[in-house]
């Protein structure tokens, strides 16, 4: 039975100097930060994660959702979900952050997931969960036994011939639509990661999920000041109507205005190997008339460089649909 020492440090600095001694404080690293645990005690259960300490975060002071000077919000790491869908500032001014969230895994699983636990959740692809089977992720070089396997939920936008895993969070979608910044403190210092760099895409190292270093800790995560009038939408598909991850998701914040589009940030989940930001579908939107014309095009401009795997070629027209509806509901509220 593998074991583990579990510490709980009360200072940023003290986790960080621990979790610097590992390789990484991320995938496969020896020290490990935890969160909810939701994601991490599942798959130490699973013997996929197996670090020797397991550095409690829930004692820092990050859990909190606060303004920031410039308008915006800046959200704490180990502020749990449920309390971010349900803070009223969110609810009103960051809907599709709201709308995301409760959309994502059971009240339970909410009320325990932090927003940095979040953003590090890793593949539901089967094999990446089972050690009985290869998979480049868990172990590089050992192939990837998914493309010519159960790949029904995995991903058609971002994949690589190395790994073709499918991103599974939903609140990560609204925070690409949101345009989010995610703060770091390292060994080093601070630095913040715009939203669209945080993730990385397979290529031939999909065991590197994120561009983190070792010792980096997530203190926060701040979102622009709302976009005024913005009309904000998060619609899901799955195989259930709760407790299931996305098939395909889209997050939809748009401005009309005299039947226009004048501004439009979309972002599409389920599908890509990362949260995945659709500049292709916002160019199509802006400054077009707000019809369902428009909503198609920027469906077709969105999956325009899809590639199916052999199970799961029904998400390209999955998607299309999904984000044309969002987009309709969004122009309609
Ligand atoms: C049954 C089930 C169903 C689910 N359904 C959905 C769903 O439909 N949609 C969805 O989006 N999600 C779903 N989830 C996933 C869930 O959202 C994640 O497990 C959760 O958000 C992870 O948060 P956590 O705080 O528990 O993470 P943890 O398990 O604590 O940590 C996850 C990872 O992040 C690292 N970490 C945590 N905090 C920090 C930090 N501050 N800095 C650096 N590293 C950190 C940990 O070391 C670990 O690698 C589901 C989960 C389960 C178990
Ligand atoms: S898709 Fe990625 S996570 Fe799944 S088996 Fe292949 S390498 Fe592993």
């Amino acid at each position: 039975m593998h074991t583990f020492e579990f510490i709980r440090p009360v200072a940023a600095e003290e986790a960080i100097a621990a979790a610097a001694q590992s390789k990484t404080a991320q995938q496969g690293a020896e020290v490990r930060f935890m969160g909810g645990g939701t994601t991490l005690i599942d798959l130490m259960k699973l013997n996929v994660e197996t670090p020797g300490r397991v550095l409690d975060i829930n004692r820092l002071p990050l859990d909190q959702i606060e303004p920031t000077s410039d308008g915006g919000l800046r959200i704490g790491a180990t502020v749990r979900n449920s309390d971010l869908a349900n803070h009223a500032t969110v609810q009103n001014d960051y809907a599709v952050l709201s709308q995301a969230i409760l959309q994502g895994a059971s009240a339970q699983i909410r009320n325990m997931a932090t927003v940095g636990g979040n953003l590090l959740q890793r593949t539901r692809c089967v094999y990446f969960r089972d050690t009985a089977m290869s998979c480049n992720k868990r172990e590089p070089g050992s192939g990837c036994p998914a493309i010519t396997g159960h790949n029904r939920t995995l991903a058609i936008l971002g994949a690589s011939e190395h790994c073709i895993a499918t991103n599974p969070s939903d609140m990560c979608v609204a925070l690409a639509a949101l345009a989010a910044t995610i703060h770091v403190q390292g060994p080093n210092g601070t630095r913040a990661i715009a939203f669209g760099d945080f993730h990385l895409l397979p290529g031939d190292t999909p065991h590197r999920e994120t561009v983190l270093r070792p010792g980096d800790l997530i203190t926060h995560v701040t979102l622009p000041k709302p976009i005024a009038g913005s009309r904000q939408v998060y619609l899901k598909l799955r195989d259930r109507a709760s407790y299931e991850f996305a098939l395909a998701s889209a997050a939809v914040v748009l401005t009309i205005a005299s039947g226009k589009i004048t501004q439009a940030r979309i972002a599409l989940g389920g599908v890509g190997t990362k949260p995945w930001r659709s500049p292709e579908a916002e160019a199509a939107l802006s400054g077009n008339p707000a019809n369902d014309a428009t909503f198609r095009q920027a469906a077709e401009a969105a999956l325009r460089d899809a590639q199916a795997q052999s199970e799961n070629g029904f998400k390209i027209e999955l998607a299309k649909r999904c984000l044309t509806h969002a987009l309709r509901t969004a122009a309609a509220s």
